[in-house]
This record gives C-alpha cells, sequence and structure tokens, in this order.
C-alpha cells in the first residue's frame, strides 16, 4: 500500500515536467511559481545504417532534455522529431524537412511559447545536421532567451576530446561507436547488435576527419561517401563505452545552462 502511494506520488511530480502531460491552468500555475524555461528536444528521423534505427537522434534528445530537467527547473516540451537531413537521402526510412519548414515552424512554436510566458527556451540538439538552422536562430526571440550550442555544437567537441582517448576513426560522425555505444546504454532495444559493422573509416585510423573532409560528406550526401551509410565503426559498441560518452555529453549540456543562467543574472 505504502509503495503505491509513493509512486502515485512520483508520477505527479514527473508529471508536472512535461508540457503534453499538463492542463493549461497547471502550466499558468507552475510558469508562475518561476517554472518559466522549456526545454525543447531537436531530433532527425534518418538511416543510421543497418545497425541503429532511425529515431535515435531523436530519442537521445529526448533521454538527454528528461535528464536535464531532473537537474534544472524547467519543462520538458515535446520532441521536435524530425530534422534537416537531405544528406541521409536516397536510403529507405530518411524523413526530412527543407530548413525553411524547420524554421518556420520553429517561429510558430517559438511565438506560442512567449504567449505562455516562457522565458528561457533550451535547445537540446541530437541531430548533427541542425546545428546550421539552429545558429540562425540566435539567442533571443521577442524577449525570449534561447539556449543553444549551434555556434560550439556539443555532439562534435565532445568526438573531438575523445579522439584523445579513442580511436577516432572508430567513434566515427554517424552511427559509428560513439553513437552506437551511446544507443546501448540509453536504448538498448535501438542496436541490431549482429549488424554492427564499420562504415566510412579514414586511410590512417589514428587520424580523425578533418573539417574540410566532413563538409565533403555532407555535401555529396551519404548515399555516395559511404554505401552502408556509417562514418566510423560501431563493431567495438559497448554499453560500458555509451555511459561514459552520454555521460560527457550530458555533463557538456548541463555547462552550458547553467553558463546562461550566469548571463542571465549578470544580464539584469
Ligand atoms: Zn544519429
Amino acid at each position: 500500500m505504502k509503495k503505491s502511494v509513493a509512486s502515485l506520488g512520483w508520477i505527479f511530480q514527473n508529471r508536472k515536467m512535461f508540457w503534453d502531460a499538463s492542463t493549461s491552468q497547471e502550466i499558468l500555475d507552475e510558469v508562475h511559481r518561476g517554472r518559466d524555461t522549456a526545454i525543447l528536444p531537436l531530433g532527425a528521423i534518418e538511416q543510421h545504417g543497418a545497425h541503429l534505427v532511425t529515431g535515435y537522434d531523436s530519442w537521445i534528445a529526448k533521454r538527454i532534455a528528461t535528464d536535464l530537467s531532473k537537474k534544472v527547473k524547467a519543462w520538458v516540451l515535446p520532441s521536435f522529431e524530425f530534422g534537416t537531413s537531405d544528406h541521409h537521402r536516397g536510403f529507405h526510412g530518411t524523413l526530412t524537412l527543407r530548413e525553411s519548414t524547420v524554421m518556420a515552424m520553429m517561429q510558430d512554436l517559438m511565438q506560442s511559447l512567449c504567449e505562455s510566458e516562457i522565458k528561457r527556451l533550451i535547445l537540446v540538439n541530437g541531430h548533427g545536421g541542425n546545428y546550421s538552422w539552429m545558429r540562425k536562430l540566435g539567442n533571443q526571440f521577442k524577449g525570449m532567451r534561447i539556449v543553444q550550442d549551434g555556434d560550439r555544437p556539443i555532439l562534435f567537441s565532445v568526438i573531438r576530446e575523445l579522439e584523445i582517448e579513442y580511436p577516432a576513426a572508430a567513434l566515427g560522425l554517424h552511427a559509428g561507436l560513439f553513437e552506437t555505444s551511446m544507443a546501448l546504454h540509453t536504448h538498448t532495444d535501438a542496436v541490431r547488435k549482429n549488424l554492427m559493422k564499420a562504415g566510412l573509416v579514414p586511410a590512417n585510423p589514428e587520424k580523425a576527419w578533418t573539417d574540410e573532409e566532413i563538409r565533403g560528406f555532407i555535401a555529396v550526401g551519404l548515399k555516395n561517401s559511404s554505401p552502408n551509410g556509417i562514418i566510423g565503426d560501431p563493431s567495438q559498441a559497448s554499453l560500458e563505452l555509451g555511459r561514459k560518452f552520454y555521460d560527457r555529453v550530458l555533463e557538456r549540456f548541463l555547462e552550458l545552462v547553467t553558463e546562461s543562467s550566469y548571463q542571465s543574472r549578470s544580464d539584469t
């Protein structure tokens, strides 16, 4: 009996964190009590080779947003599941939006958030292809602060940090050791373990891809640069590595949010 009361309490407390699981009145009351920050997970639906599900960028964004909301007084918004994935066209499963569509949707969404008196919007992005339009959104919308990593992409900077400890070629950029290990940690069912095979890797496995090479893959599309849709080598991916990689990513998001809190305080 005691247990069920406790779990009901847990459900109620956490329900308040999720925008779409709250009523209009509950949102109004909570916002006026100071929960005026909202976290928007940004994802993508795109091919991730033979071993990883198409929705993983959205799934990880949602997971990071939920974990962040345990440390920051904020709402978790329903996620923006689709992204700009033109460079993954030509593979079944990729669902992509035009940048102009995304920008229009984001503007409408931000307008609605302002009308609900949200003062700070945190973007948690799980897909490399979204950074270019995120940068165009800037850091302010009609008085609402936008906290985001478009100028210093967290996913890319964590991969660069990890290249000191782990083989750069394997870590990869898409469905490689980095992303697949995180998927094993956060959503084990997202990975078909028997199908984890290497994709495109640099000729010298100690050498990381240069920024110019990365821009090249995006420009020609993965269909042309990597026949199996993977950049990196997921074959040694593990849950243990994934936990380390994920914790590093979450830590960086927490730093971004903490930095922005200091900045808002010094702005006022
Ligand atoms: Zn991905």
